[in-house]
């Protein structure tokens, strides 16, 4: 290289100033807060990104985005929909997500899968779910956040269902597959939940077990068109002396069993009419409160036990004694108790 031709500048200086103002910019609460109570969705979908960062100087600044959403959440009706991979939850939460912002609702879709954080694929699909929906101007879709636990998805998605609220979003999905414990972590933060399943598959076959079925204020068997909907029929029947048998719900509702065809857009009305029966009901026998109350209690332990949990994996030193002691227990020098103990008394005293 020869030293006489003037290099330019590597730096496009401009640019530089540009991005620290940019990120001065992103780390003003305000600037979230303002947009979410404008409805603006953009900075509603930036606000969300920081709720699922795990940088300590966002989620500083999540938590006051968060506060200063709370006192304008709270009104929409949440719902939560469940049900095995291939069910038809993506089908039926577009056709009847249409529905819904048809009638003059605005919907916010968000989405619990704890998988994809473990497989490094989501058992609830690619981008290309949800297309009509994602392009309607009253819908907004999240899928779900990943990294960490359940117990920080579930979390994050908690959080975004109040900044969803405060964006103007006066209904809620939660959506999650029924596979695991997701269901329960979802349950936890809905006002209804709906049990998708398909006619003709055993329970076994559907994993789905006998608690989540408890927890659901309606069943949907999908898919009940062409040659199924004599199967969809009489699963509906069955399910419906199923939903009989368990002992009457503290809500006073007993859940009811329906059948629909997303695809022909067959059962929609009747599923939504239930839900608004049930919301009708619970709110004048106090129920609907008083669910929104222990979930609030909830909400306050899940989040001391996160931040617990959190604090002590992210203490200095720890990741290294958990190696040493690992290896000690691999060795048997110590049982994996006492190491345990070890860890923990070691992390007290600071
Ligand atoms: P998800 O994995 O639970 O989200 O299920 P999808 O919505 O992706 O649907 C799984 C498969 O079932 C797809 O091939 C859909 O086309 C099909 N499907 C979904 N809803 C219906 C329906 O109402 N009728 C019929 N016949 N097929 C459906």
């Amino acid at each position: 290289m020869s030293d006489g031709i003037k290099k330019p500048d590597p730096i496009n200086r401009e640019a530089v100033q540009k991005f620290r103002e940019q990120k001065k910019k992103i780390l003003r609460p305000e600037y979230y807060i303002k947009g979410i109570l404008n409805h603006d969705r953009t900075i509603l979908s930036q606000a969300i990104t920081l709720v699922e960062s795990s940088l300590p100087t966002h989620q500083k600044i999540a938590s006051t985005i968060i506060e200063a959403c709370i006192p304008h959440s709270a009104k929409s009706l949440r719902i939560g929909i469940t049900g095995v991979p291939g069910v038809g939850k993506s089908t039926f939460i577009e056709a009847l997500g249409k529905k819904v912002t048809g009638w003059g609702r605005k919907l916010a879709v968000l989405a619990i899968d704890p998988s994809s954080e473990r497989s490094g694929g989501s058992i609830m699909g690619d981008k290309t779910r949800m297309e009509n929906l994602s392009q309607d101007p009253d819908a907004f879709i999240r899928p779900s956040p990943s990294g960490g636990s359940l117990g920080g998805v579930a979390r994050k998605t908690r959080e975004t269902i109040i900044l969803c609220e405060a964006a103007g979003f006066d209904t809620i999905f939660v959506e999650t597959v029924g596979v695991g414990q997701s269901e329960t972590a979802v349950h936890s933060m809905v006002d209804f939940f709906l049990l998708l399943m398909l006619a003709g598959a055993g329970d076994e076959l559907q994993g789905i077990k006998r608690g989540i079925m408890e927890m659901a204020d309606a069943i949907v068997i999908t898919k009940a068109d062409g040659a199924n909907v004599q199967k969809a029929d009489s699963a509906m029947i069955e399910f419906t002396n199923a939903l009989h048998l368990f002992p009457p719900a503290e809500s006073g509702w007993i859940p009811e069993a329906l059948t629909c065809s997303a695809r022909e857009g067959k059962g929609l009305e009747a599923i939504w009419q239930t839900i608004l029966s049930y919301t009708d009901r619970t709110r004048e026998n106090g129920f609907f409160q008083l669910n929104r109350d222990r979930q609030a209690i909830y909400r306050m332990y899940d989040f001391i036990d996160e931040t617990l949990k959190s604090d002590f994996y992210i203490h200095p030193g720890i990741k290294q004694k958990l190696e040493k002691y690992e290896k000690k227990v691999l060795k048997r020098e110590l049982s994996a108790y006492q190491a345990a103990q070890k860890i923990l008394s070691g992390y007290r005293k600071k």
